[in-house]
C-alpha cells in the first residue's frame, strides 16, 4: 500500500561508515537545525530546487528563454534561480547540457524499497539500509513505514538523527529500528542554539530516554569534532558525564572533522561558515579520547 512519499537527495552505495557492514544510505531532505559546519547543505531545506553544475554548462541561454517572467536571472554568465518559483521542470528540460538538475527526488514506499533491495546481496554479511539526511524525523511518516517495510524484508536498519523531534515520534521509530546515531553535538543550551538555531533541551530529553529504554543498547552517541565549536575540553567532559550517567556502557564516538564538505557550499550558492580548517592530528583526537574517558566514557569507538 502506498500512502506517502519522501523527498530524497542521494542514496550512497557501498558506504562502510553508516552502520554495520556494508550499507546503502539513504539521505532524506530537510532539516531543522542549521549547523554553522553541516557537511551536507544542500539537505537542509524541505524543498526541492534546482541546482547549476558549471562544468555542464555551454552558456546557450537555453534555459533563460524556457523560464517564466522572473524564474531566471541570467548574469556573469550563468543562470540565477529565484527559489520563490518551485516548478523549473520546463527549464531543466531546456538545457541540452544537463547543466541544471533537480538536488533531489521524489520517492514512494514501493519504489525506494525496491532500490535498496537492489543491494540485498551486500546485505548478507551484516549490512542493511541507513536513513540520513537532513534530518529523516522530518519526513516522518515515511520514515515510519520503510522502516516497517525494510524489517519485513529482513533489512537491517539504522538511522542517523539528531533526534530534535516530539519524544513520541522518537519512540515509535526507534521500535523499528535495529541501530541508531544520534548526533550530540553541544551540552551548553546556549552555545547550541548559538551553533545550530536551536536549543538542545528536547536533544537532551529524547537522548535520557532512549538511553534508559529497552534500546539502549542500539544506540551510539556521536559528536562531531568542529574546531572552535564544539571541540573543547569543557563540551567533550559535560556530554560523557551526561550520558556515562544516564547509561554508563553507553556507545560514544567522537568524529574528526571532515574538511571535504566546504566544496560542496558552492553548488547551493552559500559561502561556508568555517572557512579553512583542519582535521584533527592523531594526537590531539588521543586527547580528546582521554578527556571523555576520565569523564565517565568506557564504551568508546575509535576511527
Ligand atoms: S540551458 Fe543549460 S547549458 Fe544553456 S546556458 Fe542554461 S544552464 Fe547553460
Amino acid at each position: 500500500m502506498k500512502t506517502s512519499k519522501a523527498l530524497v537527495f542521494d542514496i550512497k552505495r557501498f558506504a562502510v561508515h553508516d552502520g554495520a557492514g556494508i550499507r546503502t544510505t539513504v539521505f532524506f531532505k530537510g532539516c531543522p537545525l542549521r549547523c554553522k559546519w553541516c557537511q551536507n547543505p544542500e539537505g537542509l531545506t524541505i524543498n526541492r530546487r534546482p541546482l547549476y553544475f558549471k562544468s555542464s554548462c555551454i552558456h546557450c541561454r537555453r534555459c533563460e528563454q524556457a523560464a517564466k517572467k522572473g524564474q531566471i536571472v541570467y548574469k556573469d554568465d550563468r543562470p540565477w534561480f529565484n527559489l520563490t518559483f518551485e516548478d523549473f521542470d520546463s527549464v531543466i528540460k531546456a538545457c541540452p547540457s544537463g547543466a541544471i538538475r533537480y538536488d533531489s527526488t521524489w520517492y514512494d514506499v514501493d519504489t525506494l524499497v525496491d532500490k535498496i533491495k537492489e543491494d540485498m546481496v551486500f546485505f548478507r554479511h551484516g549490512g542493511g539500509v541507513t536513513f540520513s539526511g537532513g534530518e529523516p524525523l522530518m519526513q516522518k511518516d515515511f520514515l515510519v513505514e520503510i522502516l516497517k517495510r525494510c524489517q519485513k524484508e529482513g533489512i537491517h536498519t539504522a538511522m542517523e538523527t539528531t533526534v530534535y523531534a516530539p519524544l513520541d515520534l522518537v519512540k515509535r521509530v526507534m521500535e523499528n529500528l535495529d541501530q541508531v546515531y544520534i548526533d550530540c553535538k553541544l551540552f551548553d543550551s546556549k552555545l547550541h542554539k548559538q551553533s545550530t538555531g536551536v536549543e538542545n533541551e528536547q536533544i537532551l530529553k529524547n537522548i535520557h530516554w532512549v538511553l534508559q529504554s529497552k534500546h539502549k543498547d542500539k544506540v551510539i552517541i556521536r559528536t562531531p569534532l568542529i574546531p572552535g565549536y564544539t571541540a573543547t575540553k569543557d563540551n567533550l567532559a559535560s556530554i560523557a558525564e551526561y550520558i556515562s550517567g544516564i547509561y554508563p556502557k553507553v556507545s560514544y564516538e567522537l568524529l574528526n572533522y571532515n574538511p571535504l564538505a566546504e566544496s560542496k557550499y558552492e553548488l547551493v550558492e552559500k559561502e561556508y561558515p568555517l572557512g579553512k580548517q583542519k582535521m584533527f592530528t592523531k594526537e590531539e583526537m588521543n586527547h580528546f579520547y582521554k578527556v571523555v574517558q576520565t569523564h565517565g566514557i568506557e564504551h568508546l569507538i575509535k576511527g
